[in-house]
């Protein structure tokens, strides 16, 4: 979709160019957050976490977007704590996410980690297979592995699914 910055009148209010416009600045400031921000308003995500604090531009922009945003406080094994934004369409997602990892540990036991796949949408077989051995080969192309926020198992048959919807996300995402 074109840029369309200077539009006025009736086209500012055309919900789908808001969305481009909207999707457009996030992307300028950083793009993986645009990607997370579109999978997850679209649905193909539940929540996504963003391993950083957010500016207030940042948030008010997410929040435009249709998502609620929340914050999560990780320990870490050194003693330190680590800031997350978690964003979801469902706040109550975001409550599940905060009542299992809010001031936890960042490592993960094999039951908060098959919690986080299932809130991230990852399938359940990547997310098994992963507690298993993380990292098994699998015969996804190096490119469509890295569209991915999950490690693929291996003859995964959701996989196959996702990967052209994530695909098609990056695109709408890059030419926002
Ligand atoms: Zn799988």
């Amino acid at each position: 979709m074109p840029r369309t910055r200077s539009a006025s009148g009736p086209l500012r209010r055309d919900p789908a160019l808001r969305r481009a416009e909207l999707l457009a600045r996030l992307r300028e400031r950083d793009e993986d957050l645009a990607f997370l921000a579109h999978l997850t308003a679209v649905g193909l995500k539940p929540l996504s976490r963003y391993e950083r604090p957010l500016n207030d531009t940042l948030k008010s922009e997410l929040t435009a977007f249709g998502l609620s945003l929340g914050t999560c406080t990780r320990r870490t094994e050194a003693g330190g704590t680590v800031e997350e934004t978690i964003f979801s369409r469902s706040t109550q997602l975001l409550d599940i996410y905060r009542e299992a990892f809010n001031n936890g540990p960042l490592r993960l036991s094999s039951e908060l980690g098959r919690l986080e796949g299932y809130l991230f949408g990852f399938p359940p077989c990547c997310v098994a297979a992963y507690i298993a051995k993380p990292y098994s080969p699998n015969q996804l192309s190096r490119e469509d592995q890295a569209l991915l926020f999950h490690w693929a198992c291996d003859g995964c048959t959701i996989t196959p699914l996702l990967l052209p919807r994530y695909r098609e996300a990056l695109r709408v995402v890059r030419e926002a």
